[in-house]
This record gives structure tokens, C-alpha cells and sequence, in this order.
């Protein structure tokens, strides 16, 4: 009895091997989508230590902040950097234009 239970055991464990392993390779591109997560993370990681930077500048009085770009918009600015790999070289928006920015792009 005990054997016939083992053996169960083990053939839904292979089962489940196989078909985890088909729907691995069953996903299309699945390399092509680790390159891009690889990408993506490599993005933030610039995006991130941009934003430190610009912060710390504000932060120490190096960078004073702008006024939004938006005409007549009078809010609190934060920056916004079309390229994230000048750090410092930013425009300023206030929290709800900046989104408004992004979302536009998206
Ligand atoms: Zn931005
Ligand atoms: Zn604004």
C-alpha cells in the first residue's frame, strides 16, 4: 500500500513538473520579456538615482525649484526629467501637471 502511495506521489509530482515546465515554455518571447524586465529595472536603477540627486540638490540649496511650467499654475514644484541620465537637468511641475505630464506620454 504503501508503495502504490509513493508511487502516486512521485507521478502527480512529475505531472506537475511537466506541466509547469510546458507552461514555461509555452509563454511566447519569454526571453524577449526577461530582456525588457532587465531593461526596465536598469531604467528605474537610472530613473531612482536621478531623482536622489536632483533631491539632494534641492535638499542642500544647490538646485532652487522652479515655478510649473504650466502658465499660472502656482503649486508646490517637483522635478521632472526628460532624460534620466542627465540628472540635472530638469523641469519643474507641480505633482498634478507632472502626472498629467506622464500620463500624456503613456
Ligand atoms: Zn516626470
Ligand atoms: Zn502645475
Amino acid at each position: 500500500m504503501e508503495k502504490i502511495t509513493i508511487k502516486n506521489s512521485d507521478e502527480v509530482r512529475e505531472r506537475q513538473k511537466v506541466a509547469a515546465r510546458k507552461y514555461y515554455h509555452s509563454e511566447k518571447g519569454r526571453v524577449a520579456h526577461r530582456r525588457k524586465n532587465a531593461e526596465y529595472y536598469e531604467k528605474n536603477k537610472e530613473k531612482k538615482k536621478a531623482r536622489m540627486k536632483i533631491a539632494y540638490l534641492v535638499r542642500v540649496g544647490k538646485v532652487i525649484p522652479g515655478k510649473c511650467e504650466v502658465v499660472g499654475c502656482n503649486e508646490k514644484t517637483q522635478p521632472h526629467h526628460d532624460d534620466y541620465s542627465q540628472p540635472l537637468k530638469v523641469r519643474w511641475f507641480c505633482r498634478n501637471h507632472h502626472l498629467e505630464l506622464h500620463y500624456k506620454r503613456i
